[in-house]
């Protein structure tokens, strides 16, 4: 009897493919969204030898489906494939994060497919054999503890010494999974015995410390400390020595604290705080620990919450689009406006971006509702157009998740044609801290995009580190500043100064600054004093609904056409 493999693919001709490509080795069965398959494998969790799974998906995509599989302890044994329509690195980095063992690419090549395929259902094979030889004691490959073993221990240790002070510490290495995908098990394998090498050389002077492998590349230390710098210090030097295992892969050990107040707390629960810790710091380079905070499991909470209500948000449109108007402070009159995206909750409440946008830039839904916000503005533009108004410039959003979407250019390209807008006037915001943390895709994008008439304007220009080397690389066509970054200052004037040197600065590059954020007419005074063009703020308007926008500024308009 062949395996049974599961294709989880929305695109029936993705499905008939990998059928066809499949069917001579595997028993193959197919779900055409993450809901479907999540119900079939929890119906018969066994049955599965490996799953192939692509990434975008309507109703449950692939990454809310990574995340439902590797919360649960018998799916995760199942290894996943995710096939990724392009050569997104982003998005295959970000799938593995979450527990894929490995991707293939589309267009399907058949020897990759079945080579991969193989591989991983021998390594879980590999893995499920481990488990059951050593559920008791010891992990076979490091010779450290086993998930029960570590926590009996810990147990034992707290009970006998509960006049010590403890923290239970989580970590695990942020894209193991490469390690695997591009060296190959083995390689992994030595690489996670060099870690567990270093945890005993860590915690050698310590007296009361135990330690073990909970999982695959998760490993747990619960130690005695003094001081809480010392942990913060150990996670410093742990990255320091992890990083020259593999030089070139640049590994990141992320480490969860959990400063353990109630010594009679299970061992699990506290395991389970230090794990919340480390959520904050994924997909950040700079932070690699955290120290568990009361406030995470209701953030947790909430942006669980959040994720379920957005599967069905974009469906039933329940993202709306508000225009903040921008102003021309030395001519006196308006001048376009910026769009600003806003959720209608069910409850008639208007939930704020600041709340659901960092969510979804984990969670790989941003890239939906950015497109979702730039074919709406495109509606909106072509709308006015049609009703014969001469609309000013409008600008969205560009998020830094879709900066990495090698498509980009081509995407927007392809909107304004559908909906036939001249280029000039719809503008893209584009973060700073995007700029820095991939100058080349982003230098070569914009290229582009302003080559086809496209506007350019940098967004929270100044909140970086490296605002200036920016600029001497890339040539944007707007700046703009936010007020808030100038009142941070501690010394008084020095934020105006700054100030009047970056208008001044851009007047020689011939940048027209935005200023966003005001609220004062002081502000406005000052600005227009060192000769800033725009402003952008509560002082002369909010962010409205599009009607309202469009009564405002077309009001006249609407007079003369008669
Ligand atoms: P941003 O792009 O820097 O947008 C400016 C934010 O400042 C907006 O907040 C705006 O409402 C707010 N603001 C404007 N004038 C004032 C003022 O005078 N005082 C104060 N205190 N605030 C002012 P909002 O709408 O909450 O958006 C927050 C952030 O969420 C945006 O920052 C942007 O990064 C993101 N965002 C909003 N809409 C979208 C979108 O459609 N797509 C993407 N990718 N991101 C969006
Ligand atoms: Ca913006
Ligand atoms: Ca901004």
């Amino acid at each position: 009897m062949n395996d049974y493999v599961l294709v989880v693919d929305d695109e029936e001709v993705n499905r008939k493919l990998l059928v066809k490509i499949l069917e001579a080795e595997y028993e193959v069965e197919t779900a055409s969204d993450g809901k479907q398959a999540l119900q079939m494998l929890k119906a018969q969790p066994h049955k599965y030898a490996a799953i192939v799974l692509d990434l975008v998906m309507p109703d449950m995509n692939g990454f809310s489906f990574l995340e439902e599989y590797c919360s649960d302890a018998i799916l995760q044994n199942i290894p996943v494939i995710v096939s990724t329509g392009d050569d997104n690195i982003e998005c295959e980095t970000h799938s593995l994060e979450l527990g894929a063992w490995d991707f293939i690419r589309k267009p399907y090549n058949e020897r990759i497919i079945h080579f991969r395929l193989h591989n991983a259902i021998e390594r879980s094979r590999a893995q499920i054999l481990r488990k059951l030889q050593h559920v008791e004691a010891f992990d076979s490959l490091t010779g450290l503890y086993g998930r029960d073993y570590f926590q009996k221990a810990t147990r034992e240790m707290l009970d006998a010494f509960p006049e010590e002070q403890y923290a239970m510490i989580r970590l695990d290495i942020a894209k193991f999974n490469l390690v695997n995908s591009f060296f190959g098990i083995h390689r992994g394998d030595e690489f996670l015995c060099e870690v567990a090498d270093k945890i005993r050389q860590f915690v050698a002077s310590k007296n009361h410390v135990t330690f073990g492998r909970m999982r695959a590349d998760v490993f747990a230390i619960c130690m005695s400390y003094e001081k809480e710098s010392e942990l913060s210090d150990l996670s410093y030097r742990f990255r320091k020595e992890i990083r020259e295992i593999i030089p070139e892969f640049e590994m990141i050990p992320v480490f969860g604290f959990y400063l353990i107040k109630d010594l009679k707390m299970e061992v699990n629960d506290m395991y389970d705080n230090a794990k919340l810790a480390t959520k904050i710091c994924k997909g950040s380079y700079i932070q690699n620990y955290a120290f568990y905070q009361d406030e995470m499991s209701q953030d947790l909470i909430q942006e669980q919450r959040i994720v379920n209500m957005t599967r069905s948000a974009l469906q039933e449109e329940k993202f709306v689009l508000f225009l903040q108007p921008k102003y021309d402070i030395q001519e006196g009159k308006f001048a376009g406006a910026e769009v600003l995206v806003r959720w209608k909750a069910s409850d008639q409440k208007m939930i704020s971006p600041g709340e659901f946008i960092p969510i979804f830039e984990r969670n790989g839904f941003i890239m939906k509702l950015d497109f979702y916000v730039w074919e709406h503005a495109c509606k909106l533009l072509r709308s006015w157009l049609d009703k014969g108004y001469d609309p000013m410039p409008i600008s969205v959003n560009v998020s830094r998740v879709s900066v990495y979407n090698p498509k980009l250019v081509e995407v927007i390209s392809d909107l304004v044609a559908t909906y036939n807008i001249p280029p000039e006037l719809f503008q893209l915001e584009l973060t700073e801290s995007a700029y820095t943390s991939n100058p080349y895709m982003i230098r070569e994008a914009m290229k582009d995009l302003q080559k086809r008439g496209f506007t350019i304007l940098m967004d929270d220009f100044g909140s970086g580190y490296s605002s200036l080397n920016v600029l001497k690389d890339i040539a944007v066509d707007v700046l703009k500043i936010d007020m808030k970054f100038m009142s941070d200052t501690e010394i008084p004037g020095r934020g105006e100064n700054i100030l009047a040197s970056v208008v001044n600065m851009a007047k020689v590059l011939e940048m027209p600054v935005i200023a966003e954020g005001v609220e004062k007419e002081s502000q406005v005074r000052f600005l227009k004093n060192i000769g800033c063009e725009y402003v952008q703020g509560y002082y002369y308007a909010k962010p409205m609904p599009a009607e309202e926008y469009e009564k405002m500024l077309f009001r006249d308009e609407e007079q003369a056409l008669g």
